[in-house]
């Protein structure tokens, strides 16, 4: 009866693994982040964390060859977008302001 699946409104049962979100609503005061035309997977990059995918917009944060980077893949589109490449430092940072809403 402990199953990991839980029911929620209109009767759909999803798994409890549900990545966080990014928030729809971004701050009044959050900043833009560039986005730039992004390439679907190379062999040498890793995902490191995503957000759910239930929004329609999956946000994944990949370590690439010493360097990070956000990526932003709009479902029904196939639009990749991508940050530039960073240190782990700030691209941990930027991450974590993603989802707190203070950058979009
Ligand atoms: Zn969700």
């Amino acid at each position: 009866m402990d199953a990991p699946t839980k029911t929620v409104s209109r009767g759909k049962v999803m798994t409890t693994y549900h990545g966080p979100h990014v928030p729809s609503h971004p701050d009044p005061d959050a900043r833009p982040l560039t986005w730039r035309p992004g390439a679907r997977w190379t062999d040498r990059e890793r995902i490191r964390a995503h957000s759910c995918s239930c929004r329609g917009v999956v946000f994944e944060f990949v370590g690439a060859a010493g360097q990070y980077f956000i990526r932003r893949t709009t479902l029904q589109s196939h639009l990749i977008e991508e940050t530039e490449r960073m240190v782990s430092s700030r691209a941990e940072q930027m991450w974590a302001d993603l989802f707190s809403g203070k950058v979009y």
